[in-house]
């Protein structure tokens, strides 16, 4: 095993020093010192101090085999010794992106079976809106070119990942979003939904999208994208209704629909795709993350047949990255497919976590500051209120119970975020019965100390 070097003290030093932080303020956490994570194995996180942390995020969202699986090693020790790198731009390709391509082309449900191969979850989404773009453009329809995105939802953060995406906060900074993107309501009915019942809810954030292509004109609308399940947005499950809906309006009018997968992807609702557990039949699907359960990057855009075979027709795609099927990324991409198929590893999160890990999750709703406690697969969330049965928010700026409630769950050794005052969890799927249990039991003291706390300053009774 290879020990950290370094005391703790000292690595916090050079990290405030040189490294800077994704999304992260910078000065408070230079002020504060990092958690600085040394090894991980299973669902256990190890810091430097020697702390074993259960990992209720799975890395972001993405360590779906779970931490130190010595067959992902191997196979990227092999493929680096074998062929380390070649690109696949010009007239060239590898055995393990080819491979992997039909793999991805297997696994997917419907026509997706052709793969556009990308670094990350961002960079997929760059790809898609390129791709719809000069699909229409192909077609003779260049002015077809507006993609429909939604307030709350995440796409990555590069200039285009950021601009699908709609957090605001991404938008204040560097003059996003780019023009030709716009934005809908998301259908957080807990945050949202009014008076409404939450299937009449989910059809009308549903007919928003109808409403906005003919405010547009469908001639000008090129795509709608969304994550099957918002999870960055605060793992908003919508009603069942939502899907159907947009589904049916994306038919009616003949606009390409992107599921953005990247988390929902690879067993983390239950089935492989997020598109299956909720009915969906996307013509791009963007996926990262669980694609090789975080243990290399990599991002895919799994494209139909319909528009592979316009692109393939089409002027020459100018576009691409380096690293687009990097052969060790590739192969580490299939050893871990092939876990997460050959071991059963999906099945056994959805017939047996699952329902176990539901069943206390939503228990967690008879506590004095939890609303709705709502959970599909291995992702679920819980909603902080000072008033359940108003579905209040909290008097303090939005994300200070959540945050209080963060701050105890890392000091009580386990990883559960806070999106706004919702905390929510992720877990790798192989988390076993044992573990949901201790998850739970971390969360539910994490809650009853954030409440006290919440409660001693004066933001709720
Ligand atoms: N799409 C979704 C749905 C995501 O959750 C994320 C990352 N959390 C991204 C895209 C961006 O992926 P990446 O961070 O790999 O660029």
């Amino acid at each position: 095993m290879r020990e950290n070097q370094l005391p703790t003290a000292e690595l916090q030093a050079l990290d405030a020093a040189h490294h800077m932080h994704p999304f992260t303020d910078g000065a408070a956490l230079n002020r504060k010192g990092a958690r600085i994570i040394t090894r991980a194995k299973g669902v256990w996180l190890t810091d430097s101090e020697g702390e074993e942390i259960l990992d209720g995020m799975a890395g972001l969202w993405c360590v779906n085999v779970g931490y130190g699986r010595e067959e992902l090693a191997e196979v990227a020790a092999a493929q680096m010794r074998d062929l380390a790198f070649y690109n696949t731009f010009f007239q060239t390709s590898h055995p393990p992106a080819i491979k992997l391509a039909k793999r991805l082309a297997d696994l997917a449900p419907g026509p997706l079976n052709h793969v556009f191969f990308n670094g990350s979850g961002s960079d997929s989404n760059d790809t898609n809106l390129r791709m719809v773009r000069h699909y229409w453009a192909a077609l003779g329809k260049p002015e077809k070119s507006v993609v429909i995105s939604r307030w709350n939802g995440y796409h990555g953060s590069t200039m285009g990942g950021g601009s699908l995406g709609g957090m605001k906060g991404i938008h204040a900074q560097g003059g996003l979003p780019i023009p030709g993107i716009t934005h809908i309501d998301q259908p957080d009915w807990w945050s949202e939904g009014g008076d409404m019942a939450p299937e009449e809810f989910g059809l009308a954030r549903a007919r928003l999208l109808e409403r906005k292509i003919l405010e547009i004109g469908a001639d000008k609308v090129a795509a709608f994208i969304a994550e099957p399940v918002q999870g960055a947005g605060g793992v908003i499950i919508p009603p069942a209704t939502y899907w159907p809906e947009i589904q049916r309006i994306c038919r009616e009018y003949g606009i390409l629909l992107i599921v953005d997968e990247v988390i929902t992807g690879f067993g983390r609702t239950g089935n492989w795709f997020g598109s299956e557990t909720f009915g969906i039949q996307p013509d791009i699907m963007t996926c990262a993350k669980g694609l090789t359960s975080g243990y290399i990057p990599m991002g895919a855009s799994l494209v139909s047949d319909q528009i592979a075979e316009v692109i393939n027709n089409a002027d020459e795609f100018a576009h691409g990255y380096t690293y687009s099927g990097h052969p060790v990324a590739a192969a580490v991409a299939l050893e871990n497919l092939r876990l997460l198929d050959e071991e059963g590893i999906i099945d056994r999160a959805r017939a047996e976590i699952a329902p176990y890990l539901k069943a206390q999750w939503e228990a967690l709703a008879d506590h004095p500051m939890v609303g709705e406690a709502k959970i599909v697969g291995l992702m679920g969330s819980i909603a902080l209120t000072p008033d359940k049965a108003a579905r209040a928010k909290f008097a303090a700026k939005e994300g200070t119970v959540g945050y209080i409630c963060r701050e105890r769950c890392f000091a009580n050794n386990l990883i559960m975020r806070h999106v706004g005052d919702r905390m929510i969890i992720s877990p790798p799927l192989v988390i076993s019965k044992d573990e949901v249990d201790i998850l739970i039991a971390r969360a539910r003291k994490s809650l009853d100390e954030g409440h006290a706390k919440a409660k001693a300053e004066g933001l709720m009774a």
